[in-house]
């Protein structure tokens, strides 16, 4: 059960196969221009996404033969698929001229950064192999049908998927972007749950009454209570259903807005947006569900007042229909639509996302269309701790299990594990909007989230606080005399200058890492308006049959700002509703 994701290892083997696209007239054709191969296998290394990718490529005088990619720090669910087809489209193609996948990008440059290294090691003229363009190959569209159909394959859609499937409907998702999980994939944290079997194992008494006063709270109690409700009290069979199916959530922690530790993650603490997306993929494809890939949806089709499917448009452009008798939106949030964004909250102009490029709000704009209603719309929500350059989050989970922020002054600001709402505010107040998260060895080899970031180079050791603080540009002993302070609080239990009750590290030994951090946006609360079934709500307040919305897309649950560790409880647990509903109430 440990290491679900770090140690999957992910070794692609793929094949040129000889025949329709065939390389005989063409490769003669650029015979000369393409350089000329000595055969032989040759083998490149280029830094991808969380570690090395490392290629073998295996080449005859006439070809490119075989490539070999081993990507065994990348996150299958991400990067498998994207990976795949580059290394198809260079075989099929014989060229370099093939683009990387948007959605994988960091991946995908690095294949094929290392496939260049590697051919211009066998004397490939590679630049004239970058012209070489990968063929399109014409995709016929054709009309089709399912008992459902579901808009996205992030964790809101695919839960869905599972229980409508799991009932016996035959259900259709279409995902646009090449690789299924959304945002989905990016939650770095755990999922929230009280009253689970894990808490009652390790004697935290947890209720679900308190996860709803928290969640309340958290939300500035703009909540729509009866979501409210639903969520937590169906958040302990979430992860009872997600550890079914493999996914290993056996630690919890403290995080954020939180009275009692209820964050559920793999047991080293890793992130539980990979492990969830990969094991509803799996059962996904166990239950044989078909995925529609660089499929967007562009409308929902309505019969007699009820959706009765949706129109779609494929990588080509080319549009068709899936007739349903259902229609579920699991379409995500807007957090990557700047326009957007900047419509609702006039104040969040140039701020950077932790999103996903797929989250442009195509759920919202669909439901609209469809006559739904919106909840809570401006509610945005921005993450305290992001890359400045890359808008690449950093959990919580860090502040949870001991991290503290410095200004650039090297001294504390705040309760570090205040909601996220106010430490991005206080964060905010800093200069440049910039703060320094504070962790050391001991942090680093007890959370595989950080040794995570130490790997990809976001956290920069240093050996002493005296480096920590010319590297942040602040007095030494201003940094000292803060992290003094900071230990006497850990050790007296009181922290008298920022009342922090979670007092879980003293910091005193280095060597430390350190991240820089901003907020960035993160997630957008409001959405579709539905109830407890997930019915999509219209403007005059009346369900609009045959359409349901679960996940991201949807508003009301989290209120003015979402507790950490809540969107992954959201997805599966209305998620799972959505499936249900739908495949219950189909005529
Ligand atoms: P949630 O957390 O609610 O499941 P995610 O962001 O994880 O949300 O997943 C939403 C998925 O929906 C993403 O994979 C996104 O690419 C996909 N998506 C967004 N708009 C469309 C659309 N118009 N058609 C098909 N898929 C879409």
């Amino acid at each position: 059960m440990k290491k679900m994701v770090r140690g999957l290892s992910m070794i692609l083997v793929l094949m040129l196969s000889l025949g329709a696209i065939g390389c005989g007239t063409r490769k003669d054709a650029e015979a000369e221009s393409t350089g000329t191969l000595t055969a032989g296998t040759y083998t490149a290394e280029e830094k991808g996404h969380n570690g090395p990718i490392a290629v073998t490529v295996t080449v005859s005088t006439e070809k490119i033969e075989k490539i070999e990619v081993e990507a065994k720090d990348e996150t299958p669910a991400i990067a498998e698929k994207a990976i795949e087809s580059v290394v198809e489209k260079i075989l099929s193609s014989q060229g370099l001229g093939v683009d990387a996948v948007s959605g994988a990008t960091v991946s995908t440059e690095a294949l094929l950064r290392a496939v260049t290294a590697a051919l211009e090691k066998a004397g490939a003229d590679v630049e004239a192999l970058k012209n070489v363009k990968a063929e399109e190959i014409e995709i016929e569209v054709k009309d089709r049908e399912a008992d459902i159909v579901i808009i996205g394959a992030g964790g809101a859609g695919m839960s869905a998927a599972v229980e409508a499937a799991s009932l016996g409907k035959s259900v259709i998702i279409v995902e646009k972007m090449p690789i299924v999980g959304g945002n989905t994939n990016r939650a770095t944290g755990g999922i929230n749950a009280a009253e689970t079997f894990i808490q009652e194992q390790e004697g935290i008494k947890d209720t679900v009454e308190t996860f709803y006063e928290d969640t309340f709270k958290g939300g500035k109690e703009e909540n729509d209570p009866e979501l409210l409700s639903v969520l937590v009290e169906n958040s302990a069979e979430a992860v009872d259903w997600l550890n079914e199916l493999g996914a290993g959530l056996t630690r919890v922690s403290l995080s954020g807005g939180a009275t009692n530790p209820r964050i559920h993650t793999p047991a080293d603490g890793s992130a539980v947006g990979p492990v969830v997306v990969k094991v509803l993929q799996e059962k996904l494809e166990e239950l044989g569900v078909e995925i529609l890939m660089e499929t967007t949806a562009t409308k929902i089709l309505e019969e007699n007042g009820k959706a009765a499917g949706i129109e779609a448009s494929n990588a080509q452009g080319k549009t068709f229909r899936i007739d349903a008798k259902a229609v579920i939106i699991a379409a995500g949030g807007f957090g990557a639509n700047s326009e957007m964004v900047e419509t609702f909250r006039t104040d969040l102009v140039g701020f950077s996302t932790t999103n996903h490029s797929g989250a442009t709000g195509d759920g919202i704009e669909l439901g609209q269309e469809a006559g739904a209603a919106l909840d809570d719309i401006e509610q945005i929500q921005i993450h305290p701790t992001t890359d400045p350059e890359s808008g690449y989050m950093f959990t919580e989970g860090l502040r949870g299990d001991g991290a503290v922020l410095l200004n650039a002054e090297g001294k504390r600001f705040t309760d570090e594990l205040l909601t996220r709402d106010v430490v991005s505010a206080n964060i905010l107040k800093q200069k440049d909007g910039i703060a320094y998260l504070v962790t050391n060895e001991e942090m680093r080899a007890e959370n595989a989230a950080l040794a995570g970031y130490v790997t990809k180079e976001y956290a920069v050791k240093y050996e002493t606080l005296e480096e920590v603080a010319k590297a942040i540009g602040a007095e030494e002993a201003a940094v000292i005399e803060t992290m003094a302070k900071y230990k006497e609080s850990v050790t007296s239990g009181t922290d008298v200058e920022f009342g922090r009750t979670h007092l879980e590290k003293t910091l005193e030994e280095g060597p430390y890492y350190i991240l820089k951090v901003t907020p960035g946006i993160h997630h957008t609360m409001g959405g579709l308006k539905i109830d407890t079934q997930t019915h999509v709500i219209n403007v005059e307040g009346k369900i609009i049959e045959g359409l349901y919305a679960a996940g991201e897309v949807t508003g009301g649950i989290h209120g003015a700002n979402r507790i950490g560790g809540n969107a992954v409880t959201d997805i599966v647990v209305f998620g799972r509703i959505a499936g249900k509903a739908a495949a219950d109430e189909m005529k």
